[in-house]
């Protein structure tokens, strides 16, 4: 089956060349799956996974829709930036977006209208130096349980995002998974392996994990797909925890992906120029490593880890 590409205009440069995002479309009816891929334009690990994706489906049969948005970020992507580069806006804060805004909530808010036109919504991400994962948006009740049945159907580790205090501090409710999960539709995160390079195993397993999904959904009719290429934790109730630096140094790290570390284990160590130590950085709680600093130098503040965690 071929895609079709319909161009969505959102609004115009100073040199009147059209700002649009590409919406791909693929089959049609229901079950109806979008899926949008670098709101973040310093991510693009999952735009290569649209590129599979569109590959798969010319010789494979999609039953329902298959809707997806490679690149919902063109300006920052065009850029090399994360937020939207004229505003220095973070386009996944700002959902549903406003049609009459700045460009960076109507780009948000034409993404917004057409995912709320479906029956899952994903919204794939990049996470550094990490192993694939999921995030849950905090919701309860019958919606909660078909959203965790069809992040498990995927086969990649599914976790909790942050608790509350730090969720709102970080604005996250003005992300696109909650605002679709408002109008009751299930919808979250998944991050992937890389940033502004592209991970190819990543892109692999991101892959592999639509598919299970879509044939969960009744929508690809195909044997799921074993993911062996990364950690997975089979198991819910685990939440994502950072671990920060307090000190600038360079650090020596101590652990790989997907080790399980009990409290207060050393992760890495950073040293001065000539060896002093001058932090040990340290597990704070019990859980799995999620992910590893991408770069050697940290600075106070830095995210250095980030742990599967229970508590
Ligand atoms: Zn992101």
């Amino acid at each position: 089956m071929n895609p079709s590409i319909e161009i969505i205009p959102i609004s115009k440069r100073i040199d009147d060349s059209i700002i649009h995002l590409k919406k791909i479309t693929i089959g049609s009816g229901s079950p109806r799956l979008f899926i949008g891929a670098s709101i973040h334009g310093d991510e693009l690990t999952p735009i290569a996974v649209i590129w599979k994706l569109i590959e798969y489906f010319r010789v494979s049969e999609v039953k329902g829709t298959l809707t997806m948005i490679s690149g919902m970020n063109p300006e920052g992507i065009a850029f090399k930036k994360r937020v939207d580069p004229y505003f220095n806006t973070d386009l996944n804060r700002v959902y549903p977006g406003d049609p009459e805004g700045t460009l960076p909530q109507r780009i948000a808010n034409a993404i917004y209208r057409i995912a709320i036109e479906h029956d899952v919504v994903l919204d794939l991400h990049t996470a550094g130096n990490c192993i694939p994962f999921i995030l849950l948006d905090p919701i309860e009740g019958d919606l909660r349980k078909e959203v965790e049945d069809l992040a498990l159907s995927m086969g990649i580790t599914v976790l909790d995002e942050y608790l509350g205090d730090k969720y709102e501090a970080l604005k996250l409710g003005n992300s696109l998974p909650p605002q679709v999960l408002k109008k009751d539709i299930p919808s979250f995160t998944v991050e992937l392996p890389g940033g502004s390079n592209i991970d190819w195993t990543g892109v692999n397993v991101g892959f592999k994990a639509i598919l299970n999904l879509m044939i969960h959904l009744g929508m690809v009719d195909a044997k799921k797909n074993e993911i062996t290429e990364t950690f997975v934790l089979g198991e819910l109730g685990y939440r994502r925890y950072d671990v920060f630096a307090n000190r600038a140094g360079i650090l020596e790290n101590f652990v790989r992906l997907g080790e399980f570390v009990e409290k207060f284990t050393p992760l890495g160590v950073s040293r001065d120029f000539v060896g002093n130590v001058v932090e040990w950085i340290k597990s704070e709680k019990t859980g799995y490593v999620i992910s590893l600093p991408s770069r050697s130098i940290v600075y106070p503040a830095d995210r250095v880890y980030l742990l599967a965690v229970k508590e």
